[in-house]
């Protein structure tokens, strides 16, 4: 039996398709049939040369896919057996250094992850991009009864990146809830799922602002629960700081979450803010460029900055328990996948780079 991997021969070179042996399960791992992996931008970052990794490997962080081979009593101590939905959390927090020590793992210094293995070393197939998937049992969730695994990995790393940037900011003393006017930056992914997380937080109002006009993005955020789409492209950015200033009696947005990773968001979000405004910055995942910024706003208006890169497991867990309780959300997410199978990646990035997809996912 063998299965088929994409693997990333380097930046900016085509994926290889290639057919690997499935072997025998290793102590404390799970093997899983892939369902749908997701192409993270954190993927296009990686295969543009933005992020540094080895080559060649089997990139792919998302999987979601079918436990179907496991050590049962070893599974059972995870909640899982053969035949769940399971998804990949690829964090290995160090769990010694002072970030682990103190509660804030996803911020761990000495971070490992499951998908980095060998890929001429058996199993071979620890990233998301192939169709069989090895990963230890202490990184699988199984994802609940009646929840449809497609959609799941719509959001698989989108959901719990902004669910972690929320639970920073009520650390750092603001609960988003009924008062709250909130702005999205950015609607890829990312800024798709905070629409979706802060109309379900019971937002009192919620603005969405994409860079280019789509009219027929529009429809499909309002559906997420955005109560306004805003396009810096067709409304312009001295109208959308006019509007959003309105609110609160003319004092701005209570909530700003940038989700576009352009560096040019970060004053347009920190003038819009209120007096006292939280500012949660998850989406600069890569090296964009520098921007100017007024230091002075930041003290004169005493803005929270929230920063957030990774998710710890508690957030996919929290990820998992949201679509759960959200059933009739599933369609309306799934219908933001398009699917691709593994041999046809190098279409699936083409299309994902043109910026034709919500969401480009891998499946068998
Ligand atoms: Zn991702
Ligand atoms: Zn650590």
């Amino acid at each position: 039996m063998k299965a088929k991997a994409a693997v990333f021969e380097g930046a900016n070179v085509p994926f290889s398709v290639r057919e690997f042996e499935i072997t025998d399960v290793p102590k404390g791992y799970g093997k899983s049939e892939l369902i749908a992996s997701g192409v993270c931008g954190t993927d296009v970052h990686i295969f543009k040369g933005r992020l540094a990794m080895g080559a060649p490997s089997i990139i792919g962080h998302e999987f979601v896919g079918k436990l179907t081979g496991c050590d049962p009593e070893e599974a059972a101590r995870f909640g899982l057996k053969e035949g769940d939905n399971v998804i990949a959390d690829i964090a290995v927090p160090c769990g010694k250094c002072l970030l682990c020590r103190t509660g804030d793992d996803a911020n761990c210094v000495n971070m490992g992850v499951t998908n980095e293995g060998d890929i001429t070393v058996p199993p071979y197939l620890y990233g998301g991009y192939a169709e069989v998937n090895y990963t230890p049992l202490t990184n699988l969730l199984k994802i609940p009864e009646g929840v449809d695994p497609v959609a799941t990995a719509v959001f698989a790393c989108p959901g719990p990146t902004v669910i972690h940037g929320v639970r920073l900011a009520e650390q750092a003393g603001y609960t988003i809830g009924g008062e709250t006017v909130a702005v999205v930056q950015g609607l890829g992914p990312v800024g798709c799922f905070a629409v979706m997380y802060l109309k379900a937080l019971g937002v009192k109002k919620l603005f969405a602002i994409g860079a280019r006009s789509k009219p027929e993005r529009t429809g499909l955020l309002k559906k997420l629960g955005a109560d306004e789409v805003l396009s810096l492209e067709k409304d312009g950015e001295n109208a959308i700081k006019a509007k959003i200033l309105a609110e609160n009696g003319g004092l701005g947005a209570d909530v700003c979450i940038e989700c576009s990773g352009a560096p040019s968001a970060v004053p347009l979000g920190m003038d819009i803010l209120r007096n006292r405004g939280v500012y949660i910055i998850p989406g600069q995942y890569s090296d964009s460029g520098s921007v100017k910024i007024d230091p002075q706003t930041i003290t004169f208006k005493a803005l929270r900055f929230i920063g957030s890169s990774q998710y710890s497991i508690k957030d996919v867990r929290i990820y998992l328990e949201f679509l759960k309780n959200r059933p009739e959300l599933q369609p309306a997410v799934k219908s933001l996948a398009t699917c691709y199978k593994v041999s046809d990646v190098n279409r699936a990035f083409d299309d994902a780079i043109a910026g034709k997809n919500v969401k480009t996912l891998l499946v068998k």
